[in-house]
């Protein structure tokens, strides 16, 4: 059984039990003037209640950009872990400059990783969502000459990937954020797929063709919590408003109709396999 968790915005925990990988570990979840008007720092309570509860070897942590809700934490989370951390040219900056050279795996897109013996990872590439009018929030890259602690809009996008993970005979892909480059991933399928809500009217494929290309068996929508404010484990968090869940649902449903469908809640474990 692999037990994959849920832990807000686009991050989620894989475990067999044995061996662990996180993808966009993300809690610190600043309130809404923070990330308007602040400078951001990553909560060492939170980190710590996460680290702590992380189960086996942590073999990577992977991340799929570096927008705040996804990498944020990352620095001080990988400086408590072992595990190796993957991702762009922009998170090796960020890790740099957290006091962390030599930590980064930067990855080529479709670079594929063994990272235990029955665990690996390939690292697909993506195009980020239009979120905001229309348009990518933050283009660019962090850069090394760049100084901490940053504003929301210094976590600059970076290469945005599509990470999947190989775990005990199972697939699992995970769409961050809702966007997708189909010719990209022609020949691939999953077993299961992580699917960001907010954006996905503005990238017709995303709900239709990437589908159709990868077949899973089992879609789970997600990054659906508004993430300015906090989570309870199992309890149905805030929802980004004008994501229009229930049209996604709807949508995914009528395209992949013997998809199983499954709505995590935040913090509770979900069994696959
Ligand atoms: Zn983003």
């Amino acid at each position: 059984m692999i037990e994959i968790t849920w832990t807000g915005a686009a991050g989620l925990i894989i475990s067999n039990g044995e061996h662990t990988v996180c993808i966009d570990p993300f809690v610190t979840r600043p309130g809404k003037m923070d990330v308007l008007f602040k400078k951001l720092h990553p909560d060492e309570t939170a980190i710590e209640n996460y680290t702590k509860g992380l189960k086996g070897n942590v073999h990577a942590i992977v991340v799929g950009h570096t927008h705040f809700d996804h990498a944020l934490d990352v620095p001080v989370i990988a400086s408590r872990l072992a595990g190796r951390v993957f991702g762009s040219t922009s998170l090796e900056s960020l890790m740099e400059i957290s006091g962390l050279p030599g930590r980064t795996r930067v990855c080529k897109y479709h670079e594929h990783f063994n990272l235990a013996d029955t665990i690996s990872l390939t690292m697909f590439p993506s195009i980020h969502g239009r979120v905001f009018l229309g348009r990518v929030p933050y283009e660019g890259e962090i850069s090394q000459d760049m100084h901490l602690p940053f504003k929301a809009r210094d976590y600059r996008l970076g290469d945005v990937y599509m990470p999947r993970i190989e775990i005990g005979g199972i697939s699992i892909m995970h769409a961050g954020s809702a966007g997708c480059s189909v010719k990209d991933l022609a020949g691939q399928k999953c077993n299961v797929l992580f699917m960001c809500v907010p954006g996905w009217k503005r990238c017709p494929d995303y709900t239709s063709a990437l589908l159709e290309t990868l077949q899973p068996g089992i879609i789970v929508p997600f990054h659906y919590d508004d993430f300015t404010t906090p989570l309870s484990p199992g309890i149905k968090p805030h929802k980004i408003p004008f994501s229009d869940m229930k049209g996604f649902i709807k949508q995914i449903a009528y395209v992949m109709p013997r998809a199983e469908i499954r709505i995590p809640l935040p913090l509770s474990p979900m069994l696959f396999g």
